[in-house]
């Protein structure tokens, strides 16, 4: 797998997945393609080349929608999670209470303050999973959101989702996941899941930055009024009065992505073509070998659920993550270096929850193998020499 991937050449131990992926030659052969022989605009130009392109860039929609398990229209591209949760956050029309967990990202907890929404904290259990007995007791009928992560970004802790969409729906508020983590590293599908809308950004899967999707059940959002006003979300324009275009294309305000889309569409073909199962029981493999080798120092507090999903928090005593990432980045005997992320990782509220300011966090991809949990072994003993 390593090889196609021009990112991890010279041997570098990349376990900073969750952050972002390193790109497959295909997923970049795709890019320089529709940036340059097949580039033009879509939605609008009547040569051929553009309808191609507005036939590509809508056979993307119509993959997303596969992934996932939804219906094409019910797939508004936008800029990644982060934007897709501001769309539903600004646009949702019954604007209440919503109710977020203690590990979310911050990308799900200010929008939701910034639209002037009533902000609600679910706890966690103590192995940080978000604890549902908690929600059945905090939810009431003046909540119309429960908006949480399908996967922990720092526990890889996974949400009971088709428990989450009952509780919600039963005091009739619907169901936002943050499926950042998730769908790089099992199969989603969002039927199955019972939510109302999907969020996920692109890079994290293997796909370009700068594109992500928000899923919505299509009922929901074509009763949501346009986010951003321009180009393409309209049917028609005057000074006196503009009417919208249905969604997905509503919220789609100005040229979009094109090239971003159709590499994502790469990304997805390369991911299922290896398999989301395969590529989740790959990373679950490591995560046990991760944690059974930090557990066996005597200097390590490990955060997170037994069974997370590709994502291994911990802290070393008396060495600040920062410090250890900086040390791993120093290239070891055999001449490669270990990336990993130090830092509260955009989840302020679940770091004040641990007691800590920071964490040292590996993150796995399918390209991820048992050298780099060596060499971050490797890494964490070297600097505890140097601590002492
Ligand atoms: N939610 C989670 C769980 C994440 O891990 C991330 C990215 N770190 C985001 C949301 C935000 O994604 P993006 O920055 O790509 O919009």
């Amino acid at each position: 797998m390593r090889d196609d991937f021009p990112g991890l050449a010279g041997g570098w131990h990349y376990l900073d997945s969750a952050a972002t992926a390193q790109k497959p030659q295909v997923v970049i052969d795709a890019t320089v393609r529709a940036m340059g022989a097949d580039y033009a605009t879509v939605h609008r130009g009547v040569y051929a080349r553009s309808a191609n392109m507005t036939l590509a860039y809508e056979a993307a929609r119509e993959r997303v929608a596969q992934f996932i398990g939804g219906k094409a229209d019910e797939v508004v591209f936008v800029r990644g999670a982060t934007e897709a949760i501001n769309l539903v956050a600004q646009s949702f029309p019954k604007k209440g209470r919503v109710l977020l967990s203690v590990l979310e990202h911050h990308s799900n907890i200010v929008p939701w303050q910034l639209a002037g929404w009533q902000v609600d904290v679910c706890p966690l259990t103590a192995d940080g999973c978000i604890d549902l007995d908690a929600a059945e007791k905090m939810l009431t009928p003046e909540h119309t959101m429960v908006a949480l992560a399908h996967v922990s970004n720092v526990l890889g802790s996974t949400l009971d989702c088709t428990r989450a969409a009952d509780l919600a729906h039963r005091v009739r508020a619907r169901l936002l996941l943050d499926g950042c983590q998730a769908v790089p590293r099992m199969a989603v599908d969002v039927a199955a899941l019972g939510c109302d809308f999907y969020a996920f950004s692109a890079h994290k899967l293997y796909g370009p930055t700068g594109i992500g999707a928000l899923w919505g059940r299509a009922a929901l959002l074509e009763a949501m009024p346009p986010w951003q006003g321009g180009g393409s979300m309209i049917d028609k324009v005057s000074f006196e009065r503009t009417t919208f275009a249905s969604a997905p294309t509503r919220f789609e305000a100005g040229t979009p992505a094109i090239v971003e889309v159709l590499a994502l569409h790469a990304a997805i073909d390369f991911v299922e073509s290896i398999g989301l199962a395969a590529i989740h029981a790959h990373e679950t493999r490591l995560v046990g070998q991760l944690r059974e080798a930090l557990r066996a120092r005597n200097d390590i507090t490990l955060f997170g659920p037994e069974d997370a999903a590709g994502i291994v928090s911990f802290a070393m005593d008396g060495v600040h993550p920062h410090d250890l990432g900086t040390i791993l980045d120093e290239p070891g005997p055999d001449g490669t270096s270990v990336a990993i992320r130090a830092g509260h990782h955009c989840a302020q509220p679940l770091m004040a929850h641990l007691g800590v300011s920071a964490t040292a966090r590996a993150s796995f991809g399918l390209y991820s193998d048992a050298d780099d949990v060596a060499a971050l072994m490797a890494g964490i003993e070297r600097t505890r020499r140097i601590f002492g």
